[in-house]
């Protein structure tokens, strides 16, 4: 891809649309009588929030060295997956290149925008198949790295970078998991690059719902432009900045979970229920084991939930890490099934 072209990949009917101005875009001020947004003037909660999220994009950008202008905060990084399509996928017209087994919400999305999805899946190295995604044309391609629910972290992204013609989105949810490095530092070299994060798996904060995209500030302004005006509240970002502003916290945190990870991984290895535990890069492992079916339902009988990959994945499971006492808990569980089996 040489230079990104909005005009040849947006949608027209985007191209044109003219955003919503809400109340708040038209005054920014913190202090005076609002009586421009219709809201109630009593209690705590009764102000709209920011619309552009400014602290926690400033904050943000601090930490991630990316300026403002290339982030964008949404619902959750599910409101970015949509968004994506809503922008540059035509329903029953475009099509976008899915490389399964992978984050289940790329498909789902595509099918709730009607967009036909093109199934590329990893090879057995669960590796992209980058030949062959090259030989069709596709509007987006969703990749994620490390993957769910593989855990690897894939390797030749960097060749489809530069030479798939369309918009690449690289889900990076697990990136703090990873010792590797983040593709937010290409972000200057590919337009037509979008790294998605989130608040909700190393920064605690699933239930707060926070997603972030980063990409070029024609991207973002196309995703601000199109995205509901207040589409994170203001307890999502207070709950995002307070995060933030403890970065030891979340190392403290990141450290137990990868600690928990090699042990659970080693532990798991020593259980003759286990064939295979796959590396992981993530916070969760993969688990090819004898019967996935039989071992998932007896954990859920004994009230440990974890994800049956069986599905997608023969016979696997996907184990994601917890606290010291969890992890105990499922090994016991694991320990016991095979010595009364
Ligand atoms: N991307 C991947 C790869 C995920 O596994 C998940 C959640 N399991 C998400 C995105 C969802 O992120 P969010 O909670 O920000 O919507």
């Amino acid at each position: 891809m040489k230079r990104f072209d909005p005009e040849t990949l947006v949608r027209p009917n985007i191209l044109a649309l003219q955003p919503y101005s809400s109340a708040r875009d038209e005054f920014t001020g913190d202090e005076g009588i609002f009586l421009d947004a219709n809201e109630n003037p009593f209690g705590e909660r009764n102000r709209y929030p920011d619309p552009h999220q400014r602290l926690l994009k400033k904050a943000l950008s601090e930490r991630k060295q990316v300026p403002v202008e290339n982030i964008f905060i949404g619902n959750g990084s599910d409101e970015a997956i949509d968004l994506i399509y809503r922008i540059f996928c035509e329903p029953q017209q475009d099509r976008v290149i899915i490389c399964p087994p992978t984050y289940g919400m790329y498909e789902v999305s595509a099918n709730i925008n009607n967009i036909e999805v093109i199934r590329i899946p990893l090879n057995d190295q669960f590796e992209l198949d980058i030949d062959k995604i090259l030989s069709f044309q596709a509007q987006c391609i969703f990749v994620c790295s490390p993957n769910n629910p593989t855990g690897n972290t894939l390797q030749n992204v960097e060749r489809l970078l530069r030479e798939f013609r369309g918009i690449i989105i690289i889900d990076e949810a697990y990136i703090d998991f990873s010792s590797g490095s983040s593709f937010l530092e290409k972000l200057p070299d590919y337009p037509n690059l979008i790294v998605m994060q989130t608040f909700s798996k190393a920064w605690g904060l699933a239930g707060a719902r926070v997603g972030v995209a980063y990409a070029s500030t024609d991207i973002i302004a196309l995703m601000d432009k199109t995205k509901p005006p207040y589409n994170v509240s203001a307890l999502n970002q207070e709950e995002a900045l307070k995060a933030l502003s403890n970065p030891l916290e979340f190392e403290r945190q990141l450290s137990v979970i990868l600690e928990q990870r090699t042990l659970l991984e080693k532990e798991l290895k020593e259980l003759s229920l286990v064939h295979h535990v796959y590396p992981s890069d993530a916070n969760f492992l993969l688990v090819e084991v004898t019967d996935a079916n039989k071992i998932y339902q007896h954990l859920v009988n004994k009230k440990v939930i974890i994800r049956n990959r069986n599905s997608v994945v023969r016979n696997c499971l996907r184990i994601t890490v917890g606290t010291p006492e969890e992890n105990r808990t499922l090994l016991d569980e694991l320990e016991k099934m095979e010595r009364y089996k």
